[in-house]
């Protein structure tokens, strides 16, 4: 390993351990991280913690805001393989609340995928890890962009994670609580009503100074309040806002919006309220009301938080313990919602559980084992690095996981007739279900014969690579020469003894046609084994040398979805 590398990867660990230590890095803590990471380096401890010091020192001369700044700069840290599952840290500050209280806060705006159910995993398992309870909010003040159909898909995703709740909210619910508070804000003089636009608020803002709302008299704010309840402001004309130190050094924390006005009806409460909360001010006093004592979340939420921080002060209220996660990247697998939803409504993806999609929904179309996205997730751990996921490192996951449980079977893609001549008089092969475990039975492959004469099919891809003279075998069966290439392909009996030669999948009598849905969305045609026909909707098999797929549907046809190799 080069030093440079050593270098910029204990840079990461450093820059992530002192964003979550108030901008001070522990040389040991990120020697261990190191470590951990790079097993390899143990015997080179002297020359290491020499490297990390120098780095750790640098990073702590750096402001939070450098660091942070710093770190994305470096871009995601590639997950690559396995690490040890060596459990998750120790929250901060559990000794201060006689219960751990851990919520996922999901706004139903678009399916769940893999990037999303991070916070969902950490929480519920830091729940369960200490015994707390856990807590499923649907974010859905912004009626705009809630989808019905979206709280069913989540919750249906949480519980195939095997994530059970404790308690279930959802913010349209609790309009009657958020304008209590808004109210009570309002008099107090802790918000205000604001009718400036926007961009001459932001210019006032910029430069530290108050709008003219700010500082209008409490009753003349209460009078503004029932008017944006009442209909008398459309939406963009009235905004609720907090105040804040308005010399903050983020301009963006400044007084920011907590309520608005929108017209448009909400999928699940229609037109019944015209002001809803903003972010901000709902996740702040849902924390508080609900007890949450550790929240989880992405760190693009910083910002966010130091805005829920004014609203706790004003309200005297303690705020949750705050933890923070990295971005994850996965090449070649799309994550954003506004585009996977778009792309639904317009008809390019098949359904938010079209194969190109890394949805949760997708994942488990395609069989892939819930606990392996589960393990992969855990693996990333919570810390502020970004990470890039590879669908390769996902695959490795889920085949360590489902290996021994899929059955094989024999597929051939884009079938290929094969004539032997001279073959001894056989009428059935059969095999075990798994090579591992006798103990599942075997499955019977009929052979097709008329004479000597044996009619078998081919995958396309292998028939294709097969020479005039060339010997192969199909594969516990028998060998074959092969004497012309046809159409159809034609060959001579060599024997059932076990050669040394390509060993091709193959079907003969009884075959059943099968579709497979690929992970770019293209069909492949092909014939299987007859046991085939007897597996149940949601199997996960192997089709040998073709891969993992899972059964999707049994009528017109057999149609399967493919996971990986
Ligand atoms: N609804 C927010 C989101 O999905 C929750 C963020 C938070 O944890 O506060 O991003």
């Amino acid at each position: 390993m080069e030093l440079d590398e050593i270098g910029s990867r204990a840079l990461r660990w450093a820059l992530a351990n002192a964003l979550e230590h108030e901008g001070k890095a522990d040389l040991k803590a990120v020697i261990r991280k190191l470590m951990a990471e790079m097993p390899e380096l143990r015997p080179r401890a002297k020359e290491v913690r020499q490297i990390v010091e120098q780095v750790v020192e640098e990073v702590n001369r750096l402001s939070p805001a450098e660091q942070l700044a710093k770190l994305e700069e470096l871009g995601p840290l590639e997950v690559v393989r396995k690490r040890e599952a060596k459990g998750l840290p120790e929250l901060p500050g559990v000794d201060r609340y006689p219960k751990v209280v851990t919520r996922f806060a999901p706004n139903p705006n678009g399916p769940l995928h893999i990037g999303h159910v991070r916070a969902a995993l950490l929480s519920h398992e830091y729940a369960r890890m200490y015994g707390g309870k856990f807590i499923l909010r649907f974010e859905d003040t912004n009626p705009a962009n809630a989808v019905l159909e979206m709280y069913d898909l989540i919750r249906r995703d949480l519980r195939w994670l095997g994530i059970e709740w404790d308690e279930e909210h959802m913010q349209s619910d609790r309009l009657e609580i958020y304008y209590r508070y808004a109210e009570g804000l309002i008099s107090s003089g802790k918000a205000y009503v604001c009718t400036c636009d926007a961009p001459s608020f932001r210019r006032l803002r910029d430069r530290g100074e108050p709008c003219p709302c700010r500082e209008l008299p409490a009753d003349e704010q209460i009078g503004r309040w029932r008017g944006m309840l009442g209909g008398e402001f459309g939406e963009e004309k009235a905004v609720v806002r907090i105040k804040t130190d308005l010399r903050h050094p983020n301009p963006a924390v400044r007084d920011w919006p907590a309520l608005r006005v929108v017209t448009s009806p909400h999928p699940r409460v229609g037109e019944r309220y015209r002001v809803w909360p903003l972010y901000n001010f709902s996740v702040a006093i849902d924390d508080h009301e609900m007890g949450v004592t550790h929240v989880i979340r992405g760190k693009e939420h910083l910002v966010n938080e130091m805005r829920q921080r004014t609203l706790f002060e004003h309200l005297g209220w303690t705020p949750p313990e705050a933890l923070q996660y990295g971005r994850l990247t996965m090449a070649g697998a799309m994550l954003s919602k506004t585009q996977t939803i778009r792309g639904v409504r317009e008809g390019k993806f098949l359904g938010y559980d079209d194969p190109r999609l890394a949805t949760i929904a997708a994942l488990r179309r395609r069989g892939f084992s819930p606990e392996a996205v589960r393990q992969v997730i855990l693996d990333l751990g919570l810390t502020p690095v970004d990470a890039a996921l590879s669908w390769e490192t996902l695959y490795a996951y889920n085949r360590r996981l489902i290996d021994a449980k899929a059955n094989r079977y024999f597929f051939v893609a884009s079938p290929v007739e094969l004539l032997v001549r001279g073959v001894p008089s056989i009428e059935e092969v059969r095999l075990r279900l798994h090579p591992s475990y006798p103990e599942r039975g075997e499955r019977v492959l009929p052979l097709l014969r008329e004479g000597d004469v044996l009619t078998a099919y081919l995958a396309g891809e292998d028939a294709s690579h097969l020479e005039v003279g060339t010997i192969f075998r199909l594969k516990d069966l028998m060998n074959v020469e092969l004497r012309s290439k046809g159409p159809p392909l034609e060959g001579d009996f060599r024997g059932l003894e076990l050669m040394d030669v390509p060993k091709l999948q193959w079907v003969s009598a009884g075959g059943v046609e099968v579709e497979v849905l690929m992970p770019d969305a293209s069909l492949v045609r092909g014939l299987a084994e007859p046991a085939v026909a007897g597996l149940g909707i949601g199997e996960v098999v192997q089709f040998e040398r073709f891969g993992f797929v899972r059964v999707d549907s049994l009528r017109p046809r057999i149609a399967v979805v493919y996971g990986h190799r």
